[in-house]
């Protein structure tokens, strides 16, 4: 199963790279980690389930391993009393991806994700951010990683600051910069998708593109906007979700099926599950995004194996986990094998 490791350049420069996200949100589901701040203590408390789901993502087709570094940066540890574990925490994150990603010939991949104290007009914040950002990319690089992506980044500032430190710490280290559109189709310092995306690629990103907070249906056509103006490499991970032009973020949407009163009466964030996309969408998705140029292909919060499963096997891959794709020829009663019975083929209009 070991193959060559081409580096992520060489790789997209050959077709679709894919990369699979989704961890805090998956893990949070298993039970191994808090929704709300979501830090992924599960690094220190669990790092087999951290192993698992990374073993599963790559098997599912995932040409990256993605450390589970997200929010484990200064703030965010500072927040729930463990300041005095992030480095380890952010070193383990990386070494655990490594371990998996290796009989793979997968990528390693650092994260990078918002602050939460960027301000643009208050300089203590713009300072302190661009400290958090240089001493998770000094661990990351001193690790080894193959990539760094800098993601969920609703301020095209804060994303260039991240971008910059990447770039200062380790010049020729592949920089993903993936922006999050909320609500508005600007960025919070009123940035179109064109205009960010130019002061991105000026400032040295290797791949620009968009994750998180916006489903497959209203993350096409901001993909679209972005490729009118930008030729580079594009990527796209939204989160699994049925958003609309009604509620075009996974925030914004409510869930009118739901029998029961859910607290704050807002699906987001653990009550989202009737409002999954299953894996034919992630699939078509997936060919729409390749038809408008997209060239990293992932999936965001809400994402499982199976997605990136459907994913892979949209972009003509076979992956491991294809080994164990639905087969219905098979099945008792919908199934068309001959040697199946008679007594449960025809009683299937009762099921
Ligand atoms: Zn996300």
């Amino acid at each position: 199963m070991v193959t060559e490791r081409k580096g992520l350049m060489d790789r997209l420069a050959e077709g679709p790279v894919t990369l699979a996200e989704g961890y805090l949100f998956e893990l949070e589901r298993r039970g191994h980690l808090q929704a709300g701040a979501f830090v992924p203590e599960v690094v220190a408390e669990n790092p087999d389930a951290v192993r698992m789901l990374t073993r599963e993502f790559l098997a599912a087709g995932s040409d990256i391993a993605l450390a589970l570094t997200y929010y484990a940066h200064r703030e965010k540890m500072r927040l729930i009393g463990r300041e005095d574990e992030l480095e380890p925490m952010n070193r383990a994150a990386i070494r655990l991806a490594r371990d998996v990603a290796h009989p793979f010939g997968a990528l390693v991949a650092g994260d990078l994700s918002n602050t939460n104290i960027y301000d643009p007009d208050d300089a203590d914040s713009v300072a302190a951010v661009r400290q958090i950002f240089r001493e998770q990319v000094a661990w990351a690089v001193d690790e080894g990683v193959d990539l760094i992506v800098a993601e969920t980044l609703s301020y095209a500032g804060e994303a260039v600051i991240a971008l910059e430190e990447i770039k200062a710490a380790a010049p020729d280290m592949p920089a993903v910069v993936n922006l999050s559109f909320h609500r508005p189709r600007v960025t919070r310092e009123d940035w179109t998708v064109a205009q960010s995306f130019r002061r991105l690629e000026e400032a040295g990103a290797d791949v620009i593109g968009l994750n998180c907070q916006r489903g497959p249906q209203t993350m096409l056509p901001l993909l679209a906007e972005a490729r009118d103006s930008y030729k580079g490499h594009l990527a796209a991970l939204p989160v699994p979700y049925r958003t609309d032009d009604s509620h075009p973020t996974f925030q914004s949407l409510d869930d009118p099926g739901c029998s029961c009163a859910i607290p704050g009466d807002r699906p987001f964030p653990v009550a989202l599950d009737a409002l999954t996309c299953n894996r034919y969408e992630i699939a078509a998705f997936t060919a729409a995004a390749k038809d408008i140029g997209v060239t990293l292909f992932g999936l965001c919060c809400g994402a499982a194996p199976h997605h990136m499963r459907a994913m892979a096997e949209a972009l003509g891959r076979m992956p491991p986990a294809s080994r164990y794709s639905a087969d219905m020829s098979k099945h008792f009663a919908f199934g068309s094998v001959a040697s199946l019975k008679a007594v449960n083929t025809d009683y299937v209009q009762n099921l």
